[in-house]
């Protein structure tokens, strides 16, 4: 354990290795450096201003600059050194030395503010926009982008849901047609983060026939003649800028195609899994601030002459709180391991896609079971807006869009049976190979 950290105050309300002074598979000291180093700047400059944002609907500028001149804009997978425009990573993790883990304790760190809105205002959109320019963007391309989106100069958003195709993928139906050295992109994008004050959105777009078959990846700018772009209104995430955009006749230079045209649904794809493994992260930590609030709060609470936390039937919610929160931990900490594990192996023979998809429901239904027993063990303070059940009532309407967005529970419950269905065949012929070379 870092001994910078203190200790928790509430069961289940942090993660157990981090929290021991043992040798662990997983943590090293430059692990707990990077949480300690995250936790004083969330403590300092996010959480105390964080309702305030929220309810404004956006982050200040001056904030959200500052949180790029520390390194969280910096785009991953980081290939070069030139794509992070000289400046340090969060705590001054060596880039050689960011990991994974790195990236999992920075969103769990970030995610303890209890306001997502603020934490997807400050670079959702890039989170997501910005993965598939640094994996398959050409040098040109992220020359052109990464080091400006590190510094905090240009913003991305992700366009893949439309009115009419969120889950299918495939059947997308905004167009972008070939005309000389342009495409003219055509259709609507819908729930895009961040998309009202990006200056790119990576979109999906069809430019071939119908299916996976007919889709392209293209780097759209947003001030460009033809685009449109309206405020969304949902129940919660009001910092993260939801927008609607449209595409009328928006002509984007050939330039922007990220990858081959007509192969950008696997592209898709690949963004996918890193989504899932955040979402999952961010619920489990979210579920441990429902745990440490309603603790705190049952601690002090007083009904029928004692302390709500003397209750059984309250201290049987709060244990049910490690009963949900703990084992998905434990399971996304090892799917963190098998990442790493294999992170340098040529091929994909280790594939986790479908055992992400099954983390991503246990964690999102942990985190809707635990805010619903956080604010009856709160009664009307875990709907009040503020005071002591304001990050509650908060998570409560938040809740929702970790469930249903980067992949919605019924597809994922299909996707992970069928992953790991075709996953245990793979296995099984690998082991035949390697005992028949016995
Ligand atoms: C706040 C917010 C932010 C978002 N940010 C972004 C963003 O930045 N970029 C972006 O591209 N998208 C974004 N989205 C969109 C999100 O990814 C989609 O909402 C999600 O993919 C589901 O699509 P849908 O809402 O169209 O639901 P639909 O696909 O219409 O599905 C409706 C329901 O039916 C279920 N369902 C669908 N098909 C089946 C089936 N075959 N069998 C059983 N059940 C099924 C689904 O699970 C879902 O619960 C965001 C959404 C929200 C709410």
């Amino acid at each position: 354990m870092a001994d910078t950290l203190r200790p928790a105050t509430a069961p289940y309300s942090e993660p157990l290795l981090p929290q021991l002074d043992v040798r662990n598979p997983y943590y090293t000291d430059l692990h707990h450096n990077l949480r300690a180093t995250v936790r004083e700047y969330v403590d300092t400059y996010i959480s105390p201003y964080a309702a305030e944002w929220e309810e404004a609907g956006r982050v200040p500028e001056a904030v959200r600059r500052r949180h790029c001149k520390l390194g969280y804009s910096i785009v991953h997978p980081l290939t070069s050194e030139e794509d992070s425009a000289g400046l340090s990573l969060p705590g001054n993790v060596p880039r050689e030395k960011w990991d994974t883990w790195c990236s999992l304790i920075v969103s769990d760190e970030l995610t303890r503010v209890g306001y997502v809105g603020v934490i997807w205002g400050l670079g959702g959109g890039n989170g997501i926009g910005c993965p598939p320019v640094a994996r398959f963007g050409n040098a040109e391309q992220r020359k052109r982008w990464l080091p400006g989106v590190a510094r905090g100069d240009i913003r991305f958003c992700l366009g893949i849901t439309e009115p009419d195709a969120g889950s299918d993928v495939a059947n997308i139906q905004s167009t972008a047609q070939r005309d000389g050295n342009h495409y003219i992109v055509n259709g609507s994008k819908k729930w895009i983060t961040n998309g009202i004050w990006a200056d790119y959105c990576t979109a999906a777009v069809r430019t071939g026939g119908p299916g996976r078959s007919g889709i392209s990846l293209l780097v759209i700018p947003l001030a460009t003649a033809g685009v449109t772009r309206r405020r969304m209104h949902n129940s919660g995430v009001n910092a993260s800028g939801s927008t609607f955009i449209e595409f009328e006749d928006v002509r984007v230079p050939v330039e922007n195609l990220i990858g081959q045209e007509n192969k950008g649904f696997p592209l898709i794809m690949s963004n996918f899994n890193p989504e899932r493994l955040g979402l999952a992260c961010a619920s489990l930590r979210l579920a441990r601030v429902c745990a440490e609030d309603a603790y705190n709060y049952a601690l002090k609470r007083k009904t029928f002459g004692s302390a709500l936390i003397e209750k059984q039937a309250i201290q049987s919610k709060i244990f049910k709180f490690g009963l949900m929160i703990e084992p998905a931990y434990a399971f996304m900490e090892q799917l963190v391991n098998i990442l790493e594990l294999t992170k340098d192996r040529p091929s994909d023979d280790v594939n986790i896609g479908g055992m992400t998809a099954l983390l991503k429901v246990m964690s999102t239904r942990a985190l809707e079971k635990s805010v619903r027993e956080a604010q009856q063990i709160m009664g009307g303070a875990g709907y009040n807006k503020a005071g002591k059940g304001a990050r509650i009532e908060q998570i409560s309407r938040d809740a929702r869009v970790h469930v249903v967005g980067g992949g919605s529970e019924e597809i994922m419950a299909g996707l992970a049976l069928r992953e790991e269905t075709k996953a245990i065949r793979t296995r099984r012929k690998a082991l035949e190979k390697r005992q028949s070379k016995v």
